[in-house]
Order: structure tokens, then C-alpha cells, then sequence
């Protein structure tokens, strides 16, 4: 008798929630080899039953991801000098000197600061760490950002100017103990569904359990579930929260030892929330007074509420000052650091969380350590054997940042790795020209027809999740082993390896010699002793042999020993040792609707897509649950535009146009209008929703507020397509990743 090929297990690479998932192979005695619809033998995946985040529960998106891994690839790295040229093949040799000459031409002629890399948080941990090893250890700029500034940055800073450090200080079992859940700028019955399912689940299994409190302009299937449902007008959380904060300071709910013992600032932060009145905020929002006070109710320093948040809150113009918002009441409660209770950001990428561990940003140094700290760089030039002052002592280029560089002629290499950003980023034709005035733009892709290959001079076939081993941290500080169990696609190979490779051949041999993805983490991990996200007790061999561990995780730590929660001793790490109130004032959305531009854009998330479609778009049972993006319209705005329902409907804001179907429905708020951010023009149902949105970001986390921007609707005469030109480059950059080129 045949033995079965074991199942492994991983980390879905999906979205924040980093659920565990076991992959069965494509053949088993006696029964046929498993197929993708391209022939492809295929994994198949389902829940992890052993994973301590999702205890076998997985959704659809996971549940597919066994499709997805062999279709649509990029077999071998392909060039063009000019991007009006057609793609021809070269090796990884060719590729790799093109890469190391553009970077000292740049060195020699503008300096590092013209050379940016743009990453992502499906990075794994050890592709993230030596990127920030090549570019600001060996290159010497800051210049490394990823696509989690689109999506957590204002969580980081929020986190580290109240509580002094980055970190998530709640889990995922608050959701089984809270009293109250708060989910405010989260569609999590769709964004984050096995989290949601856990607790409605114990919610209908233990009725008066948990109050659901959901804070949204939009009616989503999150709201639909919720005990209370406050939709308040677009950009206007933080005035509620300091309404909330009012209203429990006038009725006594506050933890006065707490705030007394834990806490500073706090007598400014009374002064500003004492101006917030229930009925100006009640006014301001757009809601009931009533409604608040039932809310501002639950915030009771007797209570145990979990506030859960994501993209409607981090992507704003003010987005750390509402992340700030939160945790104030949290502080003003006591709510934090004890079980049910705490503030809580669902990070939107697999692994975004390793990212931030690993210094994935441009003010970041790893270990959660920053770049303008004098003792954090002599710290990580000394772990990685670079002289004193290898490390600029200035944040480098943020995201956004990076394209306007672009824009002034000040970037020579532009390398994008693992991301699309001609989906996700705001204005994209503004994106779309800065690219155009890059003198190498390299994109690292295991997909070859992200939107953002169609702009690249050089593309790299990138090896994916299945194909490499690494770690990744979900948003509970739950590390999982992610395993090699597929063999690599074509001529793929991991980021990681690029990067060192790069780094090997510009003369820095003794700092990139790594034989396998365990030394990168080995060396990664005791960077990180002693920091709030220390987990110098892990490395890859305990992670396979003892399954995901959540950090702090220090040397010597016993496997399940990992903290649970932060700041159980109510110790901060701040100079004071206390958490501080913030005092930030409301401003509203950068971009309020006027008489031209009436109505208030906002874009999401559907469940069975993931963010810009290069693995979901892939698969017919997700394209069937949403064949096309649907524009919501309220019914009273439908009828005063003369729009209707299922009609193609043109969307126009300052920067661009739009068509999509109308969905004429009271699920969104009158003079507000959604849609979904995943089609990218390669889209046969192409809707460039972020051509729309303005530029303005966060002044302090520098998050670009795209949530939400101004626009006009009105019935369209035709449905706007790529241009020709690159519908032409869309068919022939698809002649490389057909199977026949395998
Ligand atoms: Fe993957 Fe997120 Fe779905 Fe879990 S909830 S299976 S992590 S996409």
C-alpha cells in the first residue's frame, strides 16, 4: 500500500488574520492529481485545526489559494531599455549586472539617495530584513518603504506616541472575553471574516455575551451584525471618540488610579475633550445623540472593550490622531493590557506586522527601532559590520514620497518587489508618469501581469509563498513557520536571495554570505533582544518543530511562553514609563464635497477579492461571487443624478474618470458613494477607483488619506478602457507568461 504525502502547514498569505492552513498535495494513493483550470497539478488547502490564531477555521480566500500558485507567472527575468519597447528575455546574470551598474552609476553620479525600493508586506520576514540590510546598511539610504505606509503606518504611529512603541498590545482570544467589541473603520465581516465569525459565533452561542458596536458611514455585513451601528458622515471618528471621551468623563467612568498611576497628559487632553459636547458631536457626525450616549455608556472603566480597527481609520489625512483617539479611551477607561480589552489594528497583509519588526519602513530601523536614534544605528551598523555612520541618520523616502522623487528627475532606480502599486496607490497617472521618468524602474514579481509590470524596464520572476521558506507575523504577534513545499516556479527565486546577491556584487560579500532562509532569521531574531518585539528565542527550527509562537518571545522562552498580551504591568515603553493622552483636534476630510463635486468617495474591500486581484482575480468561483465593481449609490442621490439601478454610471473626480455599474442601495449613506479598490486597468472589468484619490496623507505617519475623496456622478454614455497603447502592451507582455513560454 502507497503511503499518503504528508500535508504541510503554513500561514495563509492572505490577509492580517494569518490563519493557519494545512496543504494536501496534488497526488494521494489511488486518487487522481489534483488540477488547476491550466492543468497545473494543484495543492489543495484547508484550515489548520493545531493553529492557536484560527483553530481550523478558514474563508474562501484561503481556502483558494491552491489555485492561484501556478497560473499567470513570470518564468524569467525580462528587459527593455525604454518602456515603448517590447519585453525580450535575458538571464539572471544579464539581469542582475543591470541592476548592479544602474546602482553605481547612481551611487557615482547622484548619490544613494537617487536609488528607492518600494516592498510589501507578502514580503517574508527574511525578505524584508535584507532589504534593509542592502539599502541602508550596504547603500547607505533610507530609502526602503512598502505598501504597509498605504495600510498600518498611521497604526504605528498612533501606537508609538501613545504607548511608546509600535506593537498591537491585545489577541485574538480578547475576542472570546470582551464584553464590548468596538469596530470602528472596519469592514471585518469581509476584510478579516474568520475573526468576525469568531465572535459573532460566540455571540449567538452565548446571547448578551458581547455588545457589537460598529462605526461606519456604510451599512457593510459588519454592520448588519451589530448591536448598535453609528454611520457617521466620513471623517468625522475623531469627534466621536472625543464625544465618547466627554460623555465617560461626565458620568464617571474613568479609572482615575489608572490614569493617575499610568498615564501623562491628561489635563490638556480634558481641556479639548470638554469642548466636544454630546450634541456638537451628535451634530457634527451625523447621528443621534442618543446614540452616542448609548455607546459612550459602554466605555466604562467596569466594562471590557476591545476596539478593533483597520484601513477606515489608518487611511487618513488624520489617521494617527484617531488611532490616538482610541487608545485615549482606553487610557481613560484602564481598558488595556488585560484580558477582553484593549485597542487593536487588523493589519490588512500577511505578514505587514514582520515588516514593522524588521524596520520595513523608511523611519525604521529593525527591532522597532528608528533611524533618527542615535543609539538605534550604532546598534544595527554594529550587528551588521558597517562602520559608524553607515546608516543615515534621516528617514528616507515614504511611499508617496518616492513617486514624487520620480516626478522631479531625482530617482534613477525605482525596484517595486511584491506589490502593485498602479492599483493601490492614489492618483495613479500621476504614478503612471513618475515611472516614465525613471531611468531603471525593476519590478520583482511572481505575477507578470500586475499592473505595475506593464511600467518596468527589468522584471524579475520572484518565487513565491509555497516556494520559499520563512516566517511571517500576523496581526495577533503570532509567528508561523511558512515552509518550502512546492519547487519554484520557472527561474524564480526569492527576494531574499536578490537582495543578497545584489548586495554579494557590489562588494559586500562577508555581509550577504547566506546559505539559507534560517541564518537570514537566525541573524534577524537576535536584533531584536530586548526590544518590545524581542524574539531572539525563535528561529526557524523552533517554529517547524513547536508550531506559531506569538512574541515577546525571548531567548530561552519555553514554546506557548510567548505574552499573550503587552503592557500587562501597565509599563510603558515611554522616558516616563506611562502612556500619554493625545489632544489632536478634528479637521475632517482633506477633501470635503462641494457644489462641483457633491458626493463623498469611499472605497473597500470584498470578501472574496484581495486587494489588487494578481492571486484572487485568478480564481472563477471568487470572479463569480463578484463578476464586476459595483458603484453603491443611495437611493435619494440616484434619483437627483437620474441614475439607475445597474446602469453604467460615470465618477469624476479633480484627477480622473471612472465607469461602473450602479448599485442602487441603502447600504451607503446619502451624499457618499462606494467602491471596491482590487480592478487595476488589466481588469476586463477595469475600474482604476484610486486614479481618484487625492494625494494628501497624514502629516505624521504620511498615510495617504484614501478613503475618501470628492466626486460627481452621472449615467454614462460608454465604459472607460485602458487606452490602446496599453492594451497592446497587455497583450504582448502576456506572451511571456503563457505556459507555451514555460
Ligand atoms: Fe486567509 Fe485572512 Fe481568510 Fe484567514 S481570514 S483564510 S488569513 S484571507
Amino acid at each position: 500500500m502507497t503511503t499518503p504525502t504528508p500535508s504541510v502547514r503554513s500561514q495563509c498569505p492572505y490577509c492580517g488574520v494569518g490563519c493557519g492552513l494545512e496543504l494536501l498535495p496534488p497526488a494521494q494513493p489511488g486518487q487522481a492529481v489534483k488540477k488547476d483550470e491550466e492543468g497545473n497539478p494543484m495543492w489543495t488547502a484547508r484550515g489548520d485545526r493545531s493553529h492557536p490564531s484560527s483553530q481550523g477555521q478558514v474563508c474562501i480566500k484561503g481556502a483558494t489559494v491552491g489555485e492561484t500558485l501556478a497560473r499567470g507567472r513570470l518564468h524569467q527575468p525580462l528587459y527593455r531599455a525604454s518602456l515603448d519597447q517590447d519585453f525580450e528575455p535575458v538571464s539572471w546574470e544579464q539581469a542582475l549586472q543591470t541592476i548592479t551598474d544602474q546602482i553605481q552609476t547612481t551611487l557615482a553620479n547622484k548619490g544613494a539617495d537617487a536609488i528607492a525600493m518600494y516592498g510589501s508586506g507578502q514580503f517574508h520576514t527574511e525578505d524584508y530584513y535584507l532589504a534593509q540590510k542592502l539599502l541602508k546598511g550596504a547603500l547607505g539610504t533610507n530609502n526602503f518603504d512598502a505598501n504597509s505606509r498605504l495600510c498600518m503606518s498611521s497604526a504605528v504611529a498612533g501606537y508609538t506616541r501613545s504607548l511608546g512603541s509600535d506593537g498591537p498590545p491585545a489577541c485574538y482570544d480578547d475576542l472570546d472575553h470582551c464584553s464590548v467589541a468596538v469596530l470602528i473603520g472596519t469592514n471585518t465581516a469581509e476584510c478579516h471574516p474568520v475573526l468576525f465569525q469568531r465572535l459573532i459565533k460566540r455571540k449567538k452561542r452565548n446571547p448578551g455575551s458581547v455588545t457589537i458596536v460598529v462605526i461606519d458611514p456604510r451599512r457593510t455585513d459588519t454592520a448588519k451584525a451589530a448591536d448598535i451601528h453609528l454611520p457617521i458622515a466620513p471623517g468625522t471618528d475623531l469627534a466621536l471618540l472625543h464625544g465618547i471621551a466627554h460623555l465617560v468623563m461626565r458620568e464617571n467612568g474613568q479609572d482615575v488610579a489608572f490614569i493617575d498611576d499610568h498615564t501623562e497628559n491628561y489635563k490638556p487632553f480634558f481641556d479639548v475633550v470638554a469642548r466636544w459636547t454630546p450634541r456638537k458631536v451628535a451634530r457634527f457626525c451625523g447621528i443621534p445623540e442618543k446614540r452616542l450616549r448609548e455607546v459612550a455608556e459602554l466605555f466604562h472603566r467596569k466594562q471590557r472593550v476591545l476596539s478593533l480597527w483597520s484601513m477606515g481609520v489608518n487611511q487618513r489625512r488624520e489617521g494617527t490622531a484617531v488611532v490616538q483617539g482610541l487608545i485615549n479611551l482606553h487610557l481613560l477607561t484602564g481598558q488595556i493590557g488585560k484580558e477582553g480589552a484593549g485597542p487593536f489594528s487588523l493589519t490588512g497583509q500577511p505578514n505587514a506586522m514582520g515588516g514593522r519588526e524588521a524596520g520595513g519602513l523608511a523611519h525604521l530601523l529593525p527591532g522597532y527601532r528608528i533611524v533618527t536614534n542615535d543609539q538605534h544605528r550604532s546598534e544595527v551598523e554594529q550587528a551588521w559590520g558597517f562602520p559608524q555612520g553607515q546608516i543615515a541618520a534621516t528617514p528616507g523616502l515614504g511611499a508617496w514620497q518616492q513617486v514624487e522623487a520620480m516626478e522631479r528627475g531625482d530617482l534613477d532606480l525605482w525596484w517595486v518587489a511584491a506589490t502593485n502599486p498602479l492599483v493601490s496607490m492614489p492618483e495613479l497617472d500621476r504614478v503612471k508618469a513618475a515611472m516614465q521618468n525613471c531611468a531603471l524602474v525593476v519590478v520583482s514579481e511572481a505575477y507578470a501581469d500586475s499592473e505595475t509590470s506593464h511600467y518596468a524596464h527589468l522584471l524579475l520572476p520572484a518565487s513565491q509563498w509555497s516556494e520559499k521558506a520563512g516566517a511571517m507575523t500576523n496581526s495577533e504577534r503570532r509567528v508561523t513557520y511558512c515552509p518550502a513545499y512546492r519547487p519554484r516556479h520557472g527561474q524564480s527565486r526569492p527576494d531574499w536571495e536578490v537582495f543578497a546577491e545584489v548586495g554579494r556584487r557590489l562588494g559586500f560579500e562577508q555581509h550577504f554570505s547566506y546559505d539559507s532562509a534560517a541564518e537570514v532569521y537566525a541573524e534577524f531574531s537576535q536584533l531584536t533582544e530586548g526590544r518590545v518585539c524581542d524574539m531572539s528565542g525563535l528561529s526557524h527550527e523552533l517554529l517547524s518543530e513547536s508550531g506559531p509562537q506569538q512574541w515577546p518571545f525571548p531567548r530561552g522562552s519555553e514554546p506557548s511562553q510567548g505574552a499573550k498580551r503587552l503592557y500587562s504591568d501597565h509599563q510603558f515603553p515611554t522616558p516616563s514609563g506611562k502612556a500619554r493622552f493625545s489632544t489632536d483636534l478634528p479637521q475632517g476630510l482633506a477633501e470635503p464635497p462641494c457644489d462641483t463635486y457633491p458626493l463623498v468617495l469611499t472605497v473597500g474591500r470584498y470578501l472574496g477579492q484581495w486587494h489588487t486581484m494578481t492571486r484572487t482575480g485568478k480564481v472563477k468561483r471568487l470572479q463569480t461571487m463578484h463578476p464586476e465593481p459595483l458603484l453603491e449609490i443611495h437611493p435619494e442621490d440616484a434619483s437627483d443624478l437620474q441614475i439607475k439601478d445597474g446602469a453604467l454610471t460615470a465618477v469624476s473626480s479633480r484627477r480622473g474618470h471612472l465607469t461602473a455599474r450602479a448599485k442602487i442601495t441603502n447600504r451607503i449613506r446619502k451624499g457618499s458613494v462606494f467602491l471596491p479598490m482590487h480592478w487595476g486597468f488589466t481588469q476586463d472589468q477595469a475600474c482604476e477607483v484610486n486614479a481618484l484619490m487625492h494625494d494628501q496623507a497624514c502629516p505624521v505617519s504620511k498615510q495617504p488619506e484614501l478613503k475618501a475623496c470628492a466626486v460627481i456622478a452621472a449615467p454614462a454614455v460608454s465604459a472607460i478602457k485602458p487606452p490602446e497603447q496599453v492594451s497592446n502592451q497587455l497583450v504582448k507582455l502576456r506572451r511571456w507568461f503563457s505556459p507555451a513560454a514555460q
